[in-house]
């Protein structure tokens, strides 16, 4: 059988703010991952239209495309051109998960929820003919035990910036009233990990040294965390990760982390406010000590890049101003600043609707740089021009350069800098290697910058730092 996966590009493809680099980070691990049930003598290929061309001028027997919320009516578009042609096609991801009425009038069939369990019996359903092929696949029993390893081949390694990326866990512990998570994982497990035998097997089989862990939270669970990062103790690996606030606060996960060569994590702070943190259902981050977590990772060394939603309800017009001095002041080395979007499917978007605030839906505007729902404590032009603002004043050199002087050796100031400016101020020179498909060879010049730099300082003798705000102090 010949497979044609597909990822099509997001809208933001076509956006003057569109930066090539942000979209040339990660191949498209999920495709891969369903390609490792196919059989030998299947013919697959993966096309991932964000850093190659898509030609629509073959006739593969199965085509299986993967669709987000804003690359929606792209993908919807490439299934009914492949499905006049009388190719089978498949649709599955976050956005067909939360609108299967919606995605089912352009697909053969759909998956709902992770692909582990529903993939292989989609293909032999398919093997003994389209007429056994049920219209709707829905993922129940989840688990990752004993799961063939990633087509890796199949990725074109060349054309991203961190082609090591791997995920070892599924979902995430928390609920977030703004987050797809639960809406993805409705009807089963919503958090669950590989064996850490099979993890540090995956690890091993990546060349080079840098990995980036895609898990929605890294040090979700404890002991397997705990497990992982001893059984890489000594790899010689760099790694990149995403973990929650408390986690960084909990017991000596992180130190365990950092030595096994934990470089830089995604923390989503979201909100400086505990009222917004309520709305939001961000339980973990509710009376826990933000200054206190940042001090931790300055202090083994490990960048920050800090995640922050506007626009939630208690969110005035300083939220911005306020927000962009916090990170700058506690020495924040990127930020990911994003406007509230109720994505279809959560419990936010279902409060929304029911509140009557859902003012589109136009998928294509759900790109967390957009306002799409009626506003509360700001107006709408209010906030995507705060929202714009903070992108700008946040990367000024003049910020950056006070954001790495908060900390106190001069590699780890130097390493900053190189970050976060080699990040956001040399875009010309990314497009350029782009272009030239040399992505690849920036990786040593990643790794270096993420080689370990130590604090003057430990944890125990830090100074206790108190935040500006009196809102994200802790409520008694
Ligand atoms: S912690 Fe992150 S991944 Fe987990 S539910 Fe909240 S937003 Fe989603």
């Amino acid at each position: 059988m010949k497979i044609k996966f597909i990822l099509p590009a997001l809208r933001e493809a076509e956006d003057p703010f569109w930066r090539p680099i942000k979209y040339s980070l990660f191949p498209p691990l999920g495709l891969a991952t369903l390609a490792s049930y196919l059989d030998p003598g299947d013919e697959a290929v993966i096309v991932d239209q964000h850093v190659e061309s898509l030609h629509l001028d073959d006739t593969p027997d199965l085509v299986v495309i993967q669709v987000y919320i804003t690359n929606a009516y792209r993908a919807y578009a490439i299934a009914d051109h492949y499905r006049s042609k009388g190719v089978y096609v498949a649709l599955g991801g976050l956005h067909v998960t939360s609108l299967p009425g919606e995605a089912l009038a352009h697909a053969d069939s759909i998956f709902l929820g992770p692909g582990e369990d529903i993939f292989p019996k989609f293909l032999r359903d398919l093997r003994t003919g389209r007429h056994n092929v049920q219209r709707q696949y829905v993922s129940r029993n989840r688990t990752l035990s004993a799961t063939p390893p990633i087509r890796r081949e199949l990725i074109k390694r060349h054309l991203y910036l961190v082609p090591n990326s791997i995920v070892v866990s599924r979902g995430c512990p928390f609920h977030c009233s703004f987050c797809y998570k639960d809406s993805f994982f409705a009807g089963g497990k919503s958090f669950y990990t590989q064996a850490v035998d099979e993890a540090l097997a995956e690890i091993d089989r990546l060349p080079g040294r840098h990995l980036y862990f895609l898990d929605d939270h890294l040090l979700g669970n404890q002991h397997f965390a705990a497990a992982l990062f001893e059984g890489m103790r000594g790899m010689g690996r760099v790694f990149q990760g995403a973990a929650t606030v408390d986690s960084i606060l909990r017991g000596n996960l992180i130190e365990k982390a950092a030595d096994a060569g934990l470089r830089s994590l995604f923390v989503g702070f979201e909100t400086l406010d505990t009222h917004n943190l309520k709305q939001s259902n961000k339980k973990q981050n509710l009376h826990k000590d933000y200054d206190k977590a940042i001090a931790r990772l300055n202090d083994l060394g490990i960048m920050i890049n800090g995640s922050f939603v506007f626009g939630l309800d208690s969110d005035t017009k300083d939220v911005f101003k306020r927000t962009v001095e916090w990170a700058t002041e506690q020495g924040i080395t990127t930020s990911t600043f994003h406007i509230l979007t109720p994505y279809p499917g959560t419990s936010l978007f279902r409060n929304m609707e029911k509140a009557g605030r859902i003012l589109t839906r136009n998928w294509d505007l759900y790109d967390t740089r957009n306002v799409v729902y009626q506003t509360s404590g700001l107006s709408a032009q209010e906030l995507k021009e705060g929202y714009e603002w903070s992108y700008r004043e946040f990367y000024r050199w003049s910020s950056i350069l006070k954001a790495s002087f908060q900390h106190d050796t001069l590699r780890h100031i130097a390493k900053h800098l190189m970050y976060a400016g080699g990040w956001k101020k040399f875009e010309p020179l990314w497009n350029f290697i782009i272009k030239a498909r040399r992505l690849n060879h920036m990786l040593p010049l990643l790794e270096g910058i993420l080689s370990q730099v130590k604090s003057k300082t430990n944890i125990a003798q830090a100074a206790p730092r108190t935040s500006p705000f009196e809102t994200i102090k802790p409520i008694s």
